[in-house]
Protein backbone atom coordinates (compact mmCIF):
# COMPACT_ATOMS: atom_id res chain seq x y z
CA UNK A 1 0.00 0.00 0.00
CA UNK A 2 1.07 3.77 -0.67
CA UNK A 3 3.30 5.13 2.42
CA UNK A 4 1.33 8.44 3.96
CA UNK A 5 3.82 11.63 3.33
CA UNK A 6 7.24 11.06 4.07
CA UNK A 7 9.57 13.61 5.59
CA UNK A 8 9.89 16.38 2.96
CA UNK A 9 6.83 17.40 1.08
CA UNK A 10 6.18 14.65 -1.16
CA UNK A 11 4.97 11.06 -1.21
CA UNK A 12 6.42 8.00 -2.35
CA UNK A 13 5.04 4.50 -3.42
CA UNK A 14 5.73 0.92 -1.42
CA UNK A 15 6.50 -0.66 -4.74
CA UNK A 16 8.63 1.97 -5.63
CA UNK A 17 11.71 0.51 -7.85
CA UNK A 18 15.16 1.18 -6.61
CA UNK A 19 15.70 4.08 -8.68
CA UNK A 20 14.84 7.27 -6.13
CA UNK A 21 11.98 9.67 -7.38
CA UNK A 22 12.79 12.04 -4.86
CA UNK A 23 9.86 14.06 -3.19
CA UNK A 24 7.44 13.78 -6.17
CA UNK A 25 4.19 12.31 -6.64
CA UNK A 26 5.03 9.68 -8.88
CA UNK A 27 1.60 9.48 -11.13
CA UNK A 28 2.86 6.67 -13.26
CA UNK A 29 2.13 4.36 -10.61
CA UNK A 30 -1.29 3.20 -10.87
CA UNK A 31 -1.79 2.15 -6.86
CA UNK A 32 0.10 5.22 -6.20
CA UNK A 33 -2.06 7.19 -8.36
CA UNK A 34 -5.25 6.06 -7.06
CA UNK A 35 -4.08 6.83 -3.56
CA UNK A 36 -3.70 10.20 -4.43
CA UNK A 37 -6.78 11.03 -6.37
CA UNK A 38 -8.90 8.75 -3.25
CA UNK A 39 -7.16 11.61 -0.75
CA UNK A 40 -7.78 14.70 -3.47
CA UNK A 41 -11.54 13.64 -4.07
CA UNK A 42 -11.96 13.21 0.32
CA UNK A 43 -9.86 16.74 0.44
CA UNK A 44 -12.83 18.63 -2.19
CA UNK A 45 -15.71 16.65 -0.25
CA UNK A 46 -14.47 17.72 3.27
CA UNK A 47 -14.08 21.57 1.62
CA UNK A 48 -17.85 21.31 -0.05
CA UNK A 49 -19.28 19.79 2.90
CA UNK A 50 -17.96 22.77 4.77
CA UNK A 51 -20.22 25.60 2.71
CA UNK A 52 -23.54 25.19 3.63
CA UNK A 53 -26.30 25.22 0.48
CA UNK A 54 -28.72 27.91 0.53
CA UNK A 55 -31.93 26.11 0.65
CA UNK A 56 -34.73 27.29 -2.28
CA UNK A 57 -37.87 28.92 -0.26
CA UNK A 58 -40.52 25.81 0.19
CA UNK A 59 -43.36 27.99 -1.76
CA UNK A 60 -44.22 29.90 -4.95
CA UNK A 61 -45.04 33.62 -4.57
CA UNK A 62 -48.31 34.61 -5.95
CA UNK A 63 -48.64 35.35 -9.59
CA UNK A 64 -49.12 38.98 -8.75
CA UNK A 65 -45.46 39.28 -6.99
CA UNK A 66 -43.46 36.33 -9.76
CA UNK A 67 -44.87 38.93 -12.70
CA UNK A 68 -43.46 42.20 -10.77
CA UNK A 69 -40.18 39.92 -10.31
CA UNK A 70 -40.20 39.19 -13.64
CA UNK A 71 -41.10 42.71 -14.69
CA UNK A 72 -37.87 44.17 -12.57
CA UNK A 73 -35.84 41.75 -14.26
CA UNK A 74 -36.69 42.64 -17.51
CA UNK A 75 -35.91 46.18 -16.70
CA UNK A 76 -32.92 44.98 -15.28
CA UNK A 77 -31.36 43.18 -18.47
CA UNK A 78 -32.93 44.66 -21.54
CA UNK A 79 -30.43 44.01 -23.89
CA UNK A 80 -29.82 39.81 -22.62
CA UNK A 81 -28.39 38.09 -25.14
CA UNK A 82 -26.93 34.82 -25.56
CA UNK A 83 -22.89 34.85 -24.53
CA UNK A 84 -22.26 32.16 -27.28
CA UNK A 85 -20.44 33.48 -30.28
CA UNK A 86 -22.07 32.17 -33.65
CA UNK A 87 -22.59 33.17 -37.27
CA UNK A 88 -25.66 30.78 -38.26
CA UNK A 89 -27.76 28.10 -37.23
CA UNK A 90 -25.01 25.74 -37.32
CA UNK A 91 -22.72 27.26 -35.30
CA UNK A 92 -24.68 28.06 -32.80
CA UNK A 93 -26.43 24.35 -32.34
CA UNK A 94 -22.94 23.22 -32.20
CA UNK A 95 -21.83 25.27 -29.58
CA UNK A 96 -24.98 24.98 -27.85
CA UNK A 97 -24.34 21.28 -27.90
CA UNK A 98 -20.78 21.83 -26.56
CA UNK A 99 -21.35 24.39 -23.56
CA UNK A 100 -23.37 21.44 -21.53
CA UNK A 101 -21.18 21.45 -18.79
CA UNK A 102 -18.90 24.16 -19.64
CA UNK A 103 -18.86 27.88 -19.74
CA UNK A 104 -19.71 30.11 -22.45
CA UNK A 105 -16.14 31.71 -22.87
CA UNK A 106 -14.64 28.35 -22.88
CA UNK A 107 -17.07 27.28 -25.71
CA UNK A 108 -16.14 30.78 -27.41
CA UNK A 109 -12.66 29.95 -27.11
CA UNK A 110 -12.98 26.51 -29.00
CA UNK A 111 -15.89 27.58 -31.74
CA UNK A 112 -13.17 29.76 -34.03
CA UNK A 113 -10.70 26.93 -34.85
CA UNK A 114 -13.68 23.79 -34.94
CA UNK A 115 -15.12 26.21 -37.41
CA UNK A 116 -12.04 26.97 -39.32
CA UNK A 117 -11.63 23.30 -40.06
CA UNK A 118 -15.24 22.48 -39.98
CA UNK A 119 -17.49 25.33 -41.57
CA UNK A 120 -20.15 23.83 -42.40
CA UNK A 121 -22.04 20.74 -42.11
CA UNK A 122 -21.37 19.14 -44.63
CA UNK A 123 -17.57 19.50 -43.83
CA UNK A 124 -17.94 18.25 -39.90
CA UNK A 125 -20.08 15.47 -41.28
CA UNK A 126 -17.28 14.19 -43.21
CA UNK A 127 -14.51 14.71 -40.25
CA UNK A 128 -12.87 11.94 -37.76
CA UNK A 129 -13.97 12.01 -34.35
CA UNK A 130 -10.65 12.11 -33.63
CA UNK A 131 -9.52 15.03 -34.90
CA UNK A 132 -12.16 16.95 -33.63
CA UNK A 133 -11.29 15.68 -30.33
CA UNK A 134 -8.00 17.72 -30.56
CA UNK A 135 -10.41 20.84 -31.42
CA UNK A 136 -12.39 20.47 -28.87
CA UNK A 137 -10.52 19.02 -26.03
CA UNK A 138 -10.79 22.01 -23.73
CA UNK A 139 -14.25 21.71 -23.23
CA UNK A 140 -15.77 19.07 -20.74
CA UNK A 141 -16.87 15.69 -21.56
CA UNK A 142 -14.88 16.12 -25.24
CA UNK A 143 -14.75 12.96 -26.33
CA UNK A 144 -18.92 12.50 -26.19
CA UNK A 145 -19.03 15.80 -27.54
CA UNK A 146 -16.97 15.23 -30.67
CA UNK A 147 -19.09 11.98 -31.10
CA UNK A 148 -22.25 13.81 -30.92
CA UNK A 149 -21.54 16.74 -33.10
CA UNK A 150 -20.23 15.13 -36.12
CA UNK A 151 -23.41 12.40 -35.54
CA UNK A 152 -25.52 15.53 -35.56
CA UNK A 153 -23.48 17.16 -38.24
CA UNK A 154 -23.99 13.97 -40.63
CA UNK A 155 -27.66 13.95 -39.56
CA UNK A 156 -28.29 17.33 -41.11
CA UNK A 157 -26.74 16.31 -44.19
CA UNK A 158 -28.69 12.81 -44.35
CA UNK A 159 -31.97 14.11 -43.23
CA UNK A 160 -32.25 18.50 -43.79
CA UNK A 161 -30.11 18.80 -46.44
CA UNK A 162 -27.18 20.55 -44.11
CA UNK A 163 -29.78 23.15 -42.59
CA UNK A 164 -30.76 22.85 -38.75
CA UNK A 165 -34.53 22.12 -38.71
CA UNK A 166 -36.83 24.83 -37.47
CA UNK A 167 -39.04 22.33 -35.42
CA UNK A 168 -38.84 21.16 -31.77
CA UNK A 169 -39.35 17.34 -32.63
CA UNK A 170 -36.88 17.39 -35.44
CA UNK A 171 -33.98 19.16 -33.18
CA UNK A 172 -34.42 16.70 -30.59
CA UNK A 173 -34.00 13.91 -32.42
CA UNK A 174 -30.49 14.77 -33.63
CA UNK A 175 -27.46 13.19 -31.24
CA UNK A 176 -26.71 15.27 -28.58
CA UNK A 177 -29.85 17.33 -28.58
CA UNK A 178 -32.53 17.53 -25.83
CA UNK A 179 -35.05 19.91 -24.55
CA UNK A 180 -32.91 22.67 -23.58
CA UNK A 181 -30.55 22.98 -26.54
CA UNK A 182 -33.18 22.87 -29.13
CA UNK A 183 -35.17 25.50 -26.99
CA UNK A 184 -31.81 27.28 -27.29
CA UNK A 185 -31.50 27.44 -31.05
CA UNK A 186 -34.92 27.53 -31.31
CA UNK A 187 -35.47 30.65 -29.90
CA UNK A 188 -32.12 32.43 -30.24
CA UNK A 189 -31.73 31.29 -34.18
CA UNK A 190 -34.81 31.23 -35.52
CA UNK A 191 -37.03 33.72 -32.69
CA UNK A 192 -39.37 31.32 -31.81
CA UNK A 193 -41.59 30.94 -28.45
CA UNK A 194 -39.40 28.57 -26.62
CA UNK A 195 -37.95 29.04 -22.90
CA UNK A 196 -34.75 27.15 -21.87
CA UNK A 197 -33.89 25.84 -18.32
CA UNK A 198 -30.29 25.74 -17.83
CA UNK A 199 -28.57 25.70 -14.18
CA UNK A 200 -29.02 29.08 -13.60
CA UNK A 201 -32.89 29.70 -15.06
CA UNK A 202 -33.49 26.52 -12.66
CA UNK A 203 -32.00 28.44 -9.84
CA UNK A 204 -32.83 32.07 -9.81
CA UNK A 205 -36.61 30.63 -11.10
CA UNK A 206 -36.60 29.07 -7.35
CA UNK A 207 -34.91 31.66 -5.48
CA UNK A 208 -37.62 34.14 -6.89
CA UNK A 209 -40.22 31.76 -5.85
CA UNK A 210 -41.49 31.51 -9.56
CA UNK A 211 -41.35 28.00 -9.04
CA UNK A 212 -41.22 24.58 -6.62
CA UNK A 213 -40.69 22.30 -9.96
CA UNK A 214 -38.44 19.50 -9.53
CA UNK A 215 -37.67 19.13 -12.87
CA UNK A 216 -36.53 21.49 -15.93
CA UNK A 217 -39.78 20.74 -17.70
CA UNK A 218 -41.50 21.20 -14.58
CA UNK A 219 -39.87 24.83 -14.28
CA UNK A 220 -40.05 26.01 -17.75
CA UNK A 221 -44.31 25.17 -17.17
CA UNK A 222 -44.39 27.52 -14.12
CA UNK A 223 -42.33 30.46 -15.50
CA UNK A 224 -43.92 30.41 -19.26
CA UNK A 225 -47.26 30.20 -17.68
CA UNK A 226 -46.35 33.77 -16.27
CA UNK A 227 -45.32 34.95 -19.48
CA UNK A 228 -46.86 35.88 -22.96
CA UNK A 229 -45.13 33.69 -25.60
CA UNK A 230 -43.79 36.85 -26.99
CA UNK A 231 -41.56 37.52 -23.88
CA UNK A 232 -40.58 33.62 -23.27
CA UNK A 233 -37.07 33.70 -25.24
CA UNK A 234 -35.93 36.79 -23.64
CA UNK A 235 -36.77 35.53 -20.03
CA UNK A 236 -34.39 33.40 -20.55
CA UNK A 237 -31.51 35.29 -20.81
CA UNK A 238 -33.05 37.95 -18.11
CA UNK A 239 -32.67 34.76 -15.68
CA UNK A 240 -29.39 33.61 -17.29
CA UNK A 241 -27.67 37.15 -17.07
CA UNK A 242 -29.15 37.73 -13.18
CA UNK A 243 -27.63 34.45 -11.96
CA UNK A 244 -24.28 35.14 -13.52
CA UNK A 245 -23.98 38.50 -12.24
CA UNK A 246 -26.21 38.68 -9.33
CA UNK A 247 -28.11 35.37 -7.89
CA UNK A 248 -24.77 33.82 -7.51
CA UNK A 249 -25.00 29.78 -6.56
CA UNK A 250 -22.97 30.27 -3.67
CA UNK A 251 -22.71 34.23 -3.16
CA UNK A 252 -25.39 35.75 -4.41
CA UNK A 253 -25.12 39.37 -4.02
CA UNK A 254 -28.50 40.70 -2.91
CA UNK A 255 -27.57 43.81 -1.69
CA UNK A 256 -27.30 44.88 -5.16
CA UNK A 257 -30.16 43.17 -6.63
CA UNK A 258 -33.24 44.97 -7.97
CA UNK A 259 -35.66 42.25 -7.04
CA UNK A 260 -34.22 41.72 -3.77
CA UNK A 261 -37.76 43.64 -1.86
CA UNK A 262 -39.65 41.14 -3.21
CA UNK A 263 -37.49 38.24 -3.19
CA UNK A 264 -38.20 35.21 -0.79
CA UNK A 265 -35.01 33.88 -1.08
CA UNK A 266 -33.30 37.21 0.45
CA UNK A 267 -34.31 35.98 4.01
CA UNK A 268 -32.62 32.44 3.28
CA UNK A 269 -29.46 34.06 1.78
CA UNK A 270 -28.83 36.45 5.15
CA UNK A 271 -29.63 33.44 7.90
CA UNK A 272 -26.96 30.88 5.88
CA UNK A 273 -24.41 33.16 5.82
CA UNK A 274 -25.42 33.70 9.05
CA UNK A 275 -24.83 30.10 10.26
CA UNK A 276 -21.93 29.86 7.35
CA UNK A 277 -20.53 32.73 9.48
CA UNK A 278 -20.97 30.77 12.80
CA UNK A 279 -19.32 27.62 11.80
CA UNK A 280 -16.16 29.02 10.31
CA UNK A 281 -15.99 31.56 13.56
CA UNK A 282 -16.51 27.75 15.42
CA UNK A 283 -14.07 26.53 12.96
CA UNK A 284 -11.30 29.00 13.89
CA UNK A 285 -12.03 28.74 17.76
CA UNK A 286 -11.66 25.30 17.57
CA UNK A 287 -8.20 25.03 15.32
CA UNK A 288 -6.93 28.14 18.26
CA UNK A 289 -7.68 25.99 21.28
CA UNK A 290 -5.89 22.73 19.11
CA UNK A 291 -3.09 24.65 18.59
CA UNK A 292 -2.51 26.40 22.34
CA UNK A 293 -3.15 22.77 23.55
CA UNK A 294 -0.66 21.36 21.23
CA UNK A 295 2.19 24.41 22.21
CA UNK A 296 1.23 23.80 25.92
CA UNK A 297 1.70 19.77 25.67
CA UNK A 298 5.11 20.67 24.17
CA UNK A 299 6.52 23.33 27.03
S1 LIG B 1 -32.46 38.88 -3.54
FE1 LIG B 1 -30.70 37.52 -3.49
S2 LIG B 1 -31.53 35.46 -3.69
FE2 LIG B 1 -33.12 36.89 -4.36
S3 LIG B 1 -32.85 37.02 -6.58
FE3 LIG B 1 -31.70 38.68 -5.65
S4 LIG B 1 -29.62 37.88 -5.42
FE4 LIG B 1 -30.98 36.13 -5.74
Amino acid sequence: MPREPRAGNGYRCAGEPAADNGNVIDLSCALHRSWFIGRLVAAIERKISLVAAIPFPKRKVSQTIAKKELALLAAAYPHAVTALSYRSPFELLIAVILSAQCTDARVNLTTPALFAAYPTAKALAAARVTDVERLIQSCGFFRTKAKNIVAAARALVETHAGRVPETREELEALPGVGRKTASVVLSVAFGAAAFAVDTHVFRVAHRLGLTIGTTPLAVERDVTMLLPESKWRFAHHWLILHGRTICKAQRPLCERCPVRQLCPSASIVAKTRAGRGNSSAAGAEARRRARSTSRASKE
